[in-house]
């Protein structure tokens, strides 16, 4: 049986075709997204209709035309195709007399990313409304890329001696097969970059499911890929919602899930994999704690809570340092300052390069984050002192929160626990070391913690006893190939980066030869 192409599956889809038409009409009236789409083949035409068919499931006149399409998404995934070009791959990786050949189709890759970085990094704003001037995190995919071709020829496993003879133990690593690689809107391109090119560089081929809001950066990913010669089928962008998703997780064909999203979609993630006892790596959410003690550069804590905290991607990151804990010695001069920074901050048009802060997502999230911000006002769970509003006046019409800090918050409270992933920071004043590290740990969450102070030996001390995947000291949390990422507690499990990144694609074998 051959199993069609994504491209030739949605092409043979009228309703899908329909709604590329009307698709094609609205974006070629719109000054901004047409440049961008202009130079796109007729295979992303395919592409954007399989977004487009999740997208308008949410719009009722559409909702009958595509009640099949999950079902659908499960048929294309026979991966008949995919199972095809992966044990091409995975040959050409580990058996092949060649493997620069499968390096030069990452390093190309890399090339292409590099080459197309405006046009990504303007995908990036269009997806999720990221300022341009943080955009460019499409640089960090190609990092990644280039990293993690420099692994294809160096995937060595291991001998071991074998207590009572002289067998010989081969400890080997091997390619999972077709992986599944989920993410979430904010940052479908860092995600790209950190899964995809690990799991490629180990022999896996991938199938890339971006958010059903955020797709057309990983797309123009997608279709990068076969511009620079990989093989179709090797790297499958699938843009689809939680009933796509969860067809991905289900299938038997896919080997191993990579999830990067909210912990309540993990649970389901889990629960559905648990069917074909799929492994799963997780990367979660997070409600970090950034300690600021008394001996620490208050003008550089302060900048770098304010763009950690409410101002980068408007709160809207995993790495958000959502708590300032912050000794009393310098508790008022600091929260002085952070404020400061905040209110010179320019807030508006993502296209800007001048803006640092851009709207939230979506309507539903500016109502979340301000029942958030309405509670902890009701529950008296801190003091308002910034922010706490939507904007008015000439960004009225946009999902624009002003960057809102509460000081005096309980740790106990629901703003202090919960993941807020909108521009709302907590300020907990402590009296010692010992203090400030039981309330940073005192969270279920265990993904990032920020330590701002210029004795080494506290930084060390502390850094030892924060519950966290990554402790960034005097620094921002600055992903990159080299580190592994990921979180500890329901921040997740598993890493991205790294040799641990790698081996997340990988699975061991043991061969024994028997020495007779
Ligand atoms: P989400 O959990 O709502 O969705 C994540 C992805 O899962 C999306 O692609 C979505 O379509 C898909 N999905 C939804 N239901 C599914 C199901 N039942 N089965 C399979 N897939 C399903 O998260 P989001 O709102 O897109 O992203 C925000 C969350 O992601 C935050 O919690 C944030 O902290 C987290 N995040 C974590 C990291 C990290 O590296 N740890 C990075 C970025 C974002």
């Amino acid at each position: 049986m051959t199993t069609p192409t994504l491209y030739e599956w949605a092409g043979g889809h009228e309703a899908l075709r329909r709604l590329t038409e009307v698709f094609y009409d609205q974006v070629l009236e719109d000054p901004i997204l047409a440049p961008v789409f202009a130079h796109m083949s007729e295979n992303h035409r395919e592409h954007v209709a399989i977004w487009l068919g999740e997208v308008f499931r949410g719009h009722s006149r559409y909702t009958d035309e595509l009640g099949g399409y999950p079902a659908m998404l499960s048929h294309h995934l026979g991966l008949g195709l995919t199972e095809e070009q992966r044990s091409r791959w995975a040959a050409l990786i580990a058996r092949s007399a060649d493997p620069d050949l499968a390096l030069s189709g990452l390093v190309d890759l890399a090339d292409a990313v590099r080459e197309n970085l405006d046009d990504l990094a303007r995908l990036n704003v269009h997806d999720y409304a990221v300022p341009i001037s943080f955009a460019g995190n499409a640089i960090l995919l190609e990092r990644f890329l280039r990293h993690f071709a420099g692994y294809i020829d160096k995937l060595h496993g291991a001998t071991t001696p074998v207590t009572g003879s002289f067998d010989i133990n081969l400890i080997e690593r091997e390619p999972y097969g077709v992986v599944g690689v989920i993410t979430p809107w904010n940052g479908s391109l860092v995600v790209s970059g950190s899964c995809v090119a690990p799991a490629l560089a180990a022999g896996n081929a991938v199938v890339l499911k971006p958010s059903e809001v955020a797709p057309l950066a990983a797309l123009r990913f997608g279709e990068l890929c076969m511009d620079v010669g990989l093989p179709a089928g090797l790297v499958n962008v699938v843009p689809a919602g939680p009933e796509g998703g969860d067809a991905l997780v289900r299938h038997p064909g896919i080997r191993k899930i990579h999830f990067t999203g909210g912990d309540a979609t993990a649970r389901k993630v889990l629960q559905s994999a648990a069917a074909n006892l799929t492994p799963v790596v997780t990367e979660l959410g997070g409600k970090s704690a950034n300690i600021i003690f008394g001996d620490a550069d208050l003008d550089a804590a302060a900048m770098l809570s304010a763009h950690q905290g409410p101002l980068m991607q408007s709160g809207q990151s995993c790495a958000c340092a959502s708590r300032v804990l912050v000794h009393e010695s310098v508790h008022d001069a600091f929260v002085e300052k952070f404020v400061a920074v905040i209110q010179a901050s320019t807030i508006g048009d993502p296209l800007d390069p001048q803006v640092v802060c851009g709207p939230v997502i979506s309507q539903g999230a500016a109502d979340r984050i301000l029942a958030v911000i309405e509670q902890a006002v009701t529950q008296r769970s801190g003091e308002l002192i910034v922010g706490g509003k939507r904007l008015g006046g000439e960004l009225a019409q946009g999902y624009y929160i002003e960057p809102t800090v509460f000081i005096g918050v309980d740790n106990a409270s629901a703003l202090a626990q919960t993941e807020t992933f909108g521009p709302v920071v907590s300020v907990i004043k402590f009296s010692d070391e010992a203090e400030a590290v039981r309330v940073a740990n005192d969270t279920n969450y265990g993904l990032n913690a920020f330590v701002q102070t210029t004795n080494l030996s506290r930084a060390h001390r502390v850094a030892r006893q924060l519950e966290a995947g990554s402790v960034w000291i005097n620094t921002f949390s600055d992903i990159s190939p080299q580190g592994p990422y990921g979180g500890c507690k329901q921040s997740g499990f598993g890493r991205t980066g790294g040799l641990e990144g790698l081996h997340e694609f990988l699975q061991v074998k043991n061969i024994r030869i028997g020495m007779r």
